[in-house]
Formats: structure tokens, sequence, C-alpha cells
């Protein structure tokens, strides 16, 4: 029954506020998960018929139930989460609050909710990386989620630095983008992104022109945002484009290749090696080749590229993040990702892609797995993807630092 009898609103409005000498306080949005299967990490061997138990926010027990019968308050919501499985909160590390996001300042709240549950809340994420949109739009996005009024992941973005005469064919013509053309050019690009309170950078060291070159960025200019942001621990990620776009990406020392480059077929061994040496991430947007080409015949050699490349990088120990691309492609569900992933690595690999390697990655150390006293970002699940990995996309409740951010209907 989980929230549903009662509904979660009442339940809450019922709790009161109890503290006594020898137990913790029970607070509004305190509750405990009872009778699911609880994955503490990818790594961990689940833990059967557990009870998890969430405090302000925080995880406060995670254990078999029998082991935590009698040592809490009876005044915590019990919730039946017989036949879930439990997982850590997801990230996507490549999403655009960009198609239909439009004026996120004065939107109404109602409007945001239920298409911030469309695109990402209702696949499970509690933490996603916006790759590149209207900085100004997606702040003020990211305001109204974190005051509360709209249930939603936490946002971090990354600033868009182009090269010159390099406007993508995809984007508007009209859209202002931001181009280098110097290395000087690059560095205050990258400091005033970061000086307006963005998280991270990230570079076109390929910008697709259509039927005209790709037009690449110089290693020079990458290398130039690149120390701006390390200077300031911050991380820089790359849209790669081609084999060019690659190795200057590479060479100038970004942290994270925001595709795989299936229009190359792979990854040259020298890439490789200076991938795993230099610990940079990739991030597959396997799904994203699928949508690229109305020919099927070339649309499956793409994603077969993409599969090959993700497991050749995967297979020699390098860091992969899971990202799709969503808000720029308009295909949310993420179904179709787990199942193109699972031809690459197992189910245990994606989770880690899903929850402790972005949080490992991104130095967030209070997500990313299941324990006491980490963040309460948990996913429910209506099915076990050791089952099968489009049980990851079952998502029956996404829940956020203890709060409810999304309940399958
Ligand atoms: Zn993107």
């Amino acid at each position: 029954m989980l929230f549903r009898r009662l509904g979660l609103a009442l339940i809450l409005s019922l709790l009161l506020v109890l503290c006594s000498a020898s137990a913790f306080c029970v607070d509004e949005g305190d509750f405990a998960c009872v009778g699911a299967k609880v994955y503490p990490s990818p790594t961990d061997d689940p833990i059967e018929n557990a009870t998890l138990m969430v405090h302000q926010g925080k995880i406060l027990a995670v254990a078999p139930s029998y082991r935590l019968k009698n040592k809490f308050p009876h005044a915590a919501v019990t919730i039946d989460c017989k036949d879930k499985v439990i997982v850590a909160g997801y990230w996507n590390s490549h999403v655009h609050f960009e198609t239909g996001w439009h004026d996120a300042a004065n939107a109404s709240a109602k409007a945001l909710a239920a298409h911030m549950q469309e695109m990402l809340t209702r696949w499970g994420f509690t933490t996603v990386w916006d790759l590149g949109s209207e900085p100004n739009n997606t702040l003020a996005l990211r305001q109204r989620v974190e005051s509360g009024e709209v249930p939603g992941p936490q946002i971090y973005m990354a600033g868009d630095i182009f090269p010159k005469n390099g406007h993508p064919v995809y984007l508007p013509p009209e859209m202002q983008l931001p181009e280098a053309a110097t290395p000087q050019q690059a560095a205050g690009m990258a400091r005033q992104y970061l000086e307006m309170g963005l998280d991270g950078i990230k570079l076109f060291t390929g910008a697709y022109m259509g039927s005209k070159p790709t037009v690449n960025m110089d290693t020079a200019i990458v290398k130039a945002a690149v120390d701006v942001a390390h200077d300031e621990n911050r991380l820089v990620f790359a849209h790669t484009q081609n084999r060019v776009g690659t190795d200057n990406a590479l060479a100038g020392g970004v942290d994270i290749l925001a595709h795989t480059i299936p229009t190359e077929g792979s990854f040259t061994a020298e890439e490789l090696a200076r991938m795993k040496e230099q610990h940079t991430a990739l991030i597959p947007t396997l799904t994203l080749w699928t949508t690229v080409t109305q020919d099927p015949q070339a649309t499956a050699r793409l994603v077969q590229a993409g599969v090959a490349e993700l497991k050749s990088y995967f297979s020699q120990g390098g860091t992969i993040l899971f990202g799709t691309d969503v808000g720029f492609v308009s295909k949310y569900d993420t179904i179709q990702e787990f199942e193109l992933m699972s031809k690459a690595m197992g189910w245990r690999d994606i989770l880690a892609s899903l929850t402790t390697n972005p949080s490992d990655y991104f130095r967030a150390s209070t997500k990313g797995r299941i324990a006491i006293d980490m963040d309460a970002d948990l996913v429910i699940l209506d099915g076990d993807p050791a089952a099968d990995v489009k049980n990851f996309a079952k998502v029956a409740y996404t829940i956020r630092n203890g709060r409810v951010i999304y309940q399958k209907p």
C-alpha cells in the first residue's frame, strides 16, 4: 500500500513532532520503509526484508527489519515496502533545461512541476547536470526547486563555450552563443560562468555544421578554459563530435566526455589509454544515436558503435556516468538507455553509473549510497534491476532529502 492508502499529505499532517530523552526526535517528514529489498550500493549484497528509516532528510538506519524492531518510536510513519526494491537516488549527468523550459522565473509552479515529473523525477533522478541552457533561466529554475516550490532534483549547471564560427546547425541561428576565438576569451568566459554561480564548464570541442566540416576548438583554447575551472576546483565537460574534437579535449585536460563519438566507429587505443590515465569520465548517451538520422541502417551502425565505444572504455576500467541528453531530445523514457548499456556492462555497473560513480566523481560525499547519515535520496522500484535492467525505470517513488518528489499515480 505504501503511501497510497492514507495519502502522504495526510500521513505527514498526522505526524506530531515528538522527542524523548532517550530517542531521536520524530519530525514531520520522517518515515520508515518496511519490507523492501535494499541495495546499499552497486557492490554490496542486498539487504532482504529491510527497514530503512529516514530522519530529517538523512538515512537514520538501514538493516534487516527484525534487527530494528522496538529500536525507534512508534510515532514514525511506517510505509509498507514489501515487493519493492530500494536503491540510491539516480544522477543524470547530461540534461538540458532547454526545450519547453522557457521563462522558468515566471512560469506557473504547476506547469514546471508537471514537466519536471515527465522529464526527470518519474525516472528516478534526484541529481542532474544541466550541460548547457540559458544560464539565467536554469538558475531561476534551480532557485524555485530549492525553495520547495517545484519538486525536483538537485541541479548542477555547466556554462557552454563554442569555437569561433562553430554555431551547431541543430541550434536556432538566432540563439546567441558564446564563441571563443582565443585562449584569453575562453578563460574570460569560464571565469564569468563560475562567478555567476555555475558549477562547471562545457566546451564544444567539435561543433556539428551539417553538410559543412565540423568546427573544432584548438587545444590551447580548451586548456585555457580548463585551467580556470580546475583552479576553482570545477570540472569541464566536452561535446567532442569527432576524433579531432576528442583528441583536443583530452590534450587540453577536460574531465568528462559528454557523449560517445559513434561517427568515428571506435576510440583509438591511444585515446583509451589517455582517458584512463587522465581519469576521464564518459557519458554514453546511446539512445541519442537513435534520434539523429531517419535511416534505419545508419541508426543501427551509430548505436552499435556507441555501444562498442562504451564497452571498450568500461572494460579498461574507465568511469562511466549515466546521461541521456533529455531536454535536448524529447525522448524522456530511460528504458532504451538501460537496455543499450546492458550490451556493454552488467546491471551493477549501470547502477554505479547512476549512483556511486557520479557522487564520487563530482565529490558529493553524502550521496550515491544507502548508509547511515547519507542524504535520503532514494528510488523505490517496482521491480528488481538484477532480474531485468528495464526495472531501473519502474519507479514507484523518487525521494530527495527525505521528501517525495515523485509518486507513481
Ligand atoms: Zn547535450
